[in-house]
C-alpha cells in the first residue's frame, strides 16, 4: 500500500508543526518528564506489511492500553464468568472516577475504567503471585508482537505506587463490597506494573494484530472473543470520550495516559500512535487527531463496510 507510507509521512509532517499538543500526565511523575514533542505512528496490515513514521521505534509507557491484554487473558481464563466481576457498559465518567462505583455497589461499569481494570487484574491474580501474572502478561504481549524485547519499566511502576492514591481508593472501596478478592496492595502492585509495560508504536501495532481477526494473524484468543474485545474498545476504550472517538474515527481503540493509542481496523489493520500530550479526558490529543486523519484518508471505519 504505497499510499499508506505517504499518508503516515504527511501526518507526522502536519502534526509536528502543532503548538497545542495537550499536556502529559502529571500525576505519575515519571510520565510528566516525557518530551511532549515526541510523536510516532505504526500500522500493520492484514497483508503482513509494516509501516512506521516519526518516533515509532522509541519505547513509551503503554499504561491503560495494557487493559486490552489483561482483558484478553481474563476472558481466556474465566470466559463469561468475568462478567460477574465487571460490566460492559460505557461509564460516561473519567477513567479514575469513584462516583459511579458507590452508586453501583462497587461493581465497575467496564474493564477499561481504572476500577474495572483493577477488578480484572484481581480476577486473574487469584491463586497466583503478582510475579507469575506479570510473567504471563509479558509472555502474552511478546507472543502477540512476535518480539521478546518488551519489558516493564520498574521506575514508572514505583512512581505510580507512590502517587496512585486514587487507585488505592478505588481498590479499597471495591474490597469493602467484597468485590476484590486479593489484598488491595497485591492487586495494585500487579496493576501498576502491567501499566508500566513499555513498547514502541511498531511493537504495539504488532501486538494488536490478533485483534484484526484476519487470516494469518497470531491467534491469541478465540475469534468470538476478538469481536467482543473490539466492541468494548469501541464503546469504552476512551472513557468519557468514547462516543467522540467513535464519532470522529469510527474504529475500536484503547488509549493510555502515556499518550499511546491502539486502534483496530477489523479485518484490515492494527494501528499504534504515540504523542504524550493528553486532552481533557486523558487521551492523547494529537494521537486521536492522527488516527482520525489516517482513518479518513484510508476510508477506514467499521461503518463503511
Ligand atoms: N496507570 C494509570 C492509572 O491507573 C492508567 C490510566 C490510563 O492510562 N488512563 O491511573
Amino acid at each position: 500500500m504505497a499510499d499508506l507510507a505517504k499518508i503516515l509521512a504527511e501526518i507526522v509532517d502536519e502534526l509536528s508543526a502543532r503548538e497545542n499538543r495537550g499536556v502529559p500526565a502529571t500525576y505519575i511523575p515519571e510520565l510528566a518528564a516525557i518530551d511532549p514533542k515526541k510523536f510516532g505512528i505504526a500500522v500493520e496490515t492484514a497483508e503482513g506489511e509494516s509501516y512506521v513514521a516519526g518516533d515509532a521505534t522509541e519505547a513509551f509507557s503503554i499504561q491503560s492500553v495494557s487493559k486490552v491484554f489483561t482483558l484478553a487473558i481474563a476472558l481466556g481464563r474465566l470466559g463469561d464468568q468475568l462478567w460477574g466481576r465487571v460490566g460492559r457498559e460505557p461509564s460516561g465518567q473519567a477513567f479514575n472516577s469513584i462516583l459511579q462505583l458507590e452508586h453501583e455497589q462497587g461493581r465497575p461499569r467496564n474493564p477499561f475504567i481504572n476500577a474495572g481494570a483493577i477488578a480484572v487484574t484481581d480476577a486473574i491474580l487469584a491463586g497466583h503471585e503478582p510475579k507469575e501474572l506479570l510473567g504471563e502478561l509479558l509472555h502474552f504481549v511478546r507472543t502477540a508482537a512476535g518480539d521478546d524485547d518488551i519489558h516493564i519499566n520498574k521506575s514508572v511502576a514505583k512512581s505510580e505506587t507512590n502517587t496512585g492514591h486514587r487507585n488505592f481508593a478505588l481498590a479499597h472501596f471495591m474490597r469493602s463490597y467484597n468485590r476484590l478478592y486479593n489484598p488491595p496492595e497485591l492487586t495494585l502492585g500487579a496493576y501498576f506494573h502491567q501499566c508500566a509495560i513499555e513498547m514502541s508504536c511498531a511493537q504495539l501495532a504488532r501486538a494488536g494484530r490478533f485483534l484484526m481477526g484476519a487470516p494469518g494473524m497470531p491467534r491469541m484468543v478465540a475469534p468470538s472473543r476478538v469481536l467482543r474485545i473490539n466492541a468494548i474498545m469501541m464503546t469504552c476504550g476512551h472513557y468519557d470520550a468514547s462516543g467522540d472517538f467513535a464519532f470522529r474515527v469510527g474504529l475500536p481503540g484503547k488509549s493510555g495516559v502515556g499518550g499511546g493509542i491502539l486502534c483496530i481496523v477489523p479485518g484490515k489493520a492494527s494501528i499504534a500512535v504515540w504523542s504524550p500530550g493528553l486532552n481533557d479526558q486523558g487521551n492523547s490529543k494529537l494521537g486521536t487527531e492522527a488516527i482520525e486523519m489516517l482513518a479518513t484518508r484510508m476510508g477506514w471505519s467499521v461503518f463503511s463496510g
